[in-house]
């Protein structure tokens, strides 16, 4: 991804980028969602998401439930980026915590 980006932002340079890597020495490989900064990434490098998403048969996560991390039988959502309606000036995650 820094090589893309890296090639991509200085395409007019006369910048080579080498790519090191070794067969001996494995990647992390772990880890199965990211962030919503993606879309701008994708959108620097020119990738359309349809397609992106069909490539990487990827799903849209909207966030993740901790269960049991304040205690045994406690639960709470860590919403991803905003979703919801606000109630005045109160975000909707904060009324669905108050609710729960
Ligand atoms: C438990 C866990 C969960 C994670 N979950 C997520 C997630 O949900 N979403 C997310 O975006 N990220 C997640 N991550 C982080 C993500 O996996 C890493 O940040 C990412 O894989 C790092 O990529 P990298 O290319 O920097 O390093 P790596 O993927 O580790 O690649 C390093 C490369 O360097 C090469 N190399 C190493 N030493 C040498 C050497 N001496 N000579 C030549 N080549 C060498 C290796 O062969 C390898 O190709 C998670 C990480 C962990 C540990």
């Amino acid at each position: 991804m820094a090589a893309a980006a890296i090639g991509k932002v200085f395409k007019n340079s006369a910048m080579k980028i080498t790519v090191v890597e070794s067969s001996a020495i494995g990647t992390v490989g772990v880890g199965e969602a990211t962030i919503p900064e993606i879309i701008n990434f994708n959108r620097i490098l020119g990738i359309d998401e349809r397609e992106f998403l069909k490539f990487t048969k990827g799903t849209f996560k909207l966030g993740i439930e901790f269960v049991d991390w304040m205690g045994s039988g406690s639960s709470y959502f860590h919403p991803f980026g905003r979703y919801g309606t606000a109630i005045g000036s109160a975000p909707f995650f904060s009324l669905l915590a108050k609710a729960e």
